[in-house]
């Protein structure tokens, strides 16, 4: 069979993953004009479906990016901010200037440091080599900051194209399906465009008659938890409402777990509270860390869940990081789980994690 491409969006069509680019039913391929499903569904509901494809492939389709001086959003999820920050995001962008937009934030306490906040995303996105033009926190779920954000983008594009950058997960069809409101008004409909060989997969949607934005694939990141839990466990440790601090007042030689999908043990300090920022239904359990192993062992997938036994069969092992916290009010972030915020006079803390996932600290946000 020839290769078949999608007329919307470029990609090459295939009929065996939905969640991969250039999915679609084998049935339309009988149609005169093919399409891949998500620009089928872009063009007829007015909705952006999310298709997502590895780092390596997508440093490939992006040399458009590179070359062009478009503007790039890079949208990120705040409970997620080691896992969704592209690490490779200079290389993706070149000398692009890049927004960043930090989405979910309608999950966080209201008391936040917001300052605090962005300083922190702001050094992050250094860290990987990318100096970002401006911050902005967004809830797309919500509608919070979004017609800010799109006024921002109309301002800092300077008549240029804007692309969407993200990992998979972070909120991005929800955030384009925000932004197709925004800019056309519910049920006027949107054409893709085809521009052949330089667009494979990306689809385009017209911003005024020269300029368009373009919703790029999302990116497997595979040190995002996301894709070692099952859906039901995504379900559990995904906040959907405001975040409620629980707080546990910890002696030393005592061990927090995250439902059983992280451990936190307090080594040596001061007695003190260790107020815990998770999803709402994710269980915490307190127990002494002379017990720690035993109750793992026996319980992880039961009492300590998730992971339930989908999870567990392809959970990575887990691995354990010591850390001396700084003294000063010092967050322990586990990516994609949520954090610790510990007072800190210099506690020594040690955390299992799966070894795929990145522990970080920093400043306190509260
Ligand atoms: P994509 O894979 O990046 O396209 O992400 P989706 O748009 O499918 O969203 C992934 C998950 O995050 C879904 O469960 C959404 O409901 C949720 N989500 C997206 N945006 C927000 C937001 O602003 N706040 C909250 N609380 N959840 C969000």
């Amino acid at each position: 069979m020839d290769e078949l491409i999608c007329q919307g969006c470029g990609v090459t069509l295939q009929t065996t993953d939905k969640n991969k680019a250039g999915y679609t039913p084998a049935s339309a391929l009988e149609r005169e004009i093919v399409l891949c499903q998500r620009c089928f569904r872009l063009k007829h509901y007015n909705e952006s479906q999310e298709v997502s494809v590895s780092d390596d492939d997508f440093l490939q389709m992006v040399s458009s990016i590179r070359n062009a001086n478009g503007l790039v959003v890079h949208l990120i999820d705040l409970f997620d901010v080691e896992g969704s920050l592209l690490k490779n995001l200079h290389r993706i962008v070149g000398n692009s200037p890049v927004v960043l937009v930090a989405n979910k934030v309608d999950l966080l306490p209201k008391s936040i440091n917001v300052y605090k906040l962005e300083k922190w995303l702001r050094s992050s996105a250094k860290n990987v080599g990318v100096r970002v033009k401006d911050v902005f926190l967004i809830s797309a779920k919500k509608g919070h900051g979004v017609v800010e954000l799109a006024q921002a983008i109309e301002n800092e594009r300077n008549t240029e194209d804007v692309y969407i950058v993200g990992t998979t997960n972070v909120g991005k069809s929800t955030f384009i399906n925000r932004l197709i409101k925004h800019s056309t008004g519910e049920g006027d409909v949107i054409t893709t465009s085809y521009f052949p060989g330089t667009t494979l997969g990306f689809i385009e949607i017209p911003l005024d008659e020269t300029s368009v934005l373009i919703d790029t694939p999302g990116i497997v990141n595979k040190q995002q938890l996301v894709h070692y839990v099952s859906d039901k466990d995504l379900k559990i440790i995904t906040p959907d409402k405001e975040i409620k601090p629980r707080v546990y007042q910890l002696n030393p030689e005592q061990t927090l777990f995250i439902g059983g999908l992280a451990r936190v043990d307090f080594i040596k300090g001061e007695r003190q509270s260790f107020v815990c920022y998770f999803a709402n239904d994710l269980a915490i359990h307190r127990t002494k860390l002379e017990k720690a192993e035993a109750l793992f062992e026996e319980h992880l997938g039961g009492l300590l869940s998730p992971p339930d036994a989908e999870t567990l069969a392809i959970l990575p092992e887990f691995k354990s990081h010591d850390y001396r916290l700084p003294e000063e009010k010092t967050d322990i972030v586990l990516p994609g789980l949520g954090w610790i915020s510990v007072p800190s006079t210099g506690a020594s803390v040690r955390v299992h994690i799966p070894e795929e996932a990145t522990v970080t600290l920093r400043q306190s946000l509260l």
